[in-house]
């Protein structure tokens, strides 16, 4: 069975953290093994992050926390992470993140690898670690190659699988894929889906990550963009063909990107059929 899962931001207000649960209820009947929550750029929403994992818990979803270093210390990380553990998290998303905008060059990141190894030193439940994956190459990564060897430094630090950036080129992935299983990396990497709802907010988000968007899509788009059922159709045809392909060429599962909306990914989700029949 693919594994599926549901990514969120953190709401800003208790209000917010009432309609996400809402939201998390309407993608409950997709069957996914988790909904992670991200955590801001510098460690901006480590209050907002875990009050919408634990809402979540509460009203009976699996919400697992994405984690950066973010200029944390050590301690004040395995703190939180022990908070985390308190309300039954068993998997986590360990990221290196970026700098906030605006906070310039100077400061140094912490890569996600000794994060890792952090949780792994420092934490002894059998915690579940995801890392974040490029297909179409990290925007800072001198090379393709030097990304996958930096990959396989996160799975040997103690990573348990990997979730992937967004593309739309599906051999991007099966290339990616590829070359990881020949640099010996042997963990699920589970694609990232961006559904399209969003004209001005894909291309920002997309230039900023480093993701190409097929010049075909992106002229449909421009044609498109003020017609919102026109690109709702439009993006869950692209998408849902995407989707199947990566499952049918042996994708271990699909992670949504979900923008905390419902309507686009339910669409994508229920075209493609999920959730499977086990058996
Ligand atoms: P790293 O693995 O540290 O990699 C960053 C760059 O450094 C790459 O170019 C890599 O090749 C290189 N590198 C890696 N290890 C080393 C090393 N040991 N020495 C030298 N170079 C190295 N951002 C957020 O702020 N919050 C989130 O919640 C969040 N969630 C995400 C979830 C997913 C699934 C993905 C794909 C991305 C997410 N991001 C999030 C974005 C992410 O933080 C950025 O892409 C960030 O720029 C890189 O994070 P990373 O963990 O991949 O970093």
């Amino acid at each position: 069975m693919p594994q599926i899962s549901f990514e969120f931001f953190p709401p800003q207000t208790p209000r917010g953290r009432v309609n996400l649960v809402r939201t998390a209820k309407v993608l409950e009947r997709f069957q996914p093994a988790f909904y992670s929550v991200t955590y801001g750029a510098g460690g901006s929403t480590r209050e907002r992050t875990f009050a919408a994992v634990a809402s979540l818990r509460e009203s009976g979803v699996n919400a697992i926390p994405h984690l950066s270093w973010s200029g944390d210390r050590e301690d004040a990380i395995v703190a939180l992470l022990d908070d985390y553990l308190e309300l039954g998290v068993d998997r986590v998303v360990a990221l290196r993140g970026d700098l906030p905008s605006g906070a310039g060059t100077s400061r140094q990141l912490r890569h996600a690898d000794s994060l890792v190894r952090l949780i792994r030193s420092r934490i002894d439940a059998p915690l579940g670690i995801e890392v974040a994956a490029y297909p179409e190459v990290h925007p800072d990564a001198p090379s393709a190659s030097t990304d996958i060897d930096f990959l396989k430094g996160k799975i040997e630090a103690g990573a348990t699988g990997c979730i992937t950036q967004y593309f739309y080129n599906a051999e991007a992935y099966f290339h990616f894929r590829d070359r990881c299983a020949a640099a010996g990396i042997d963990v699920p990497i589970v694609p990232g889906v961006m559904p399209i709802s969003n004209y001005e907010t894909l291309v920002r988000f997309s230039a900023k990550a480093g993701v190409d968007i097929p010049r075909w899509i992106q002229r449909h788009l421009d044609e498109i963009q003020g017609d919102r059922d026109a690109l709702l159709a439009f993006g869950t045809e692209v998408v849902s063909r995407l989707c199947r392909r990566l499952l049918d060429d042996g994708a271990p599962g699909l992670h949504f990107y979900t923008l905390n909306k419902a309507p686009p990914t339910r669409a994508i989700a229920e075209r493609i059929g999920l959730p499977f029949p086990t058996g």
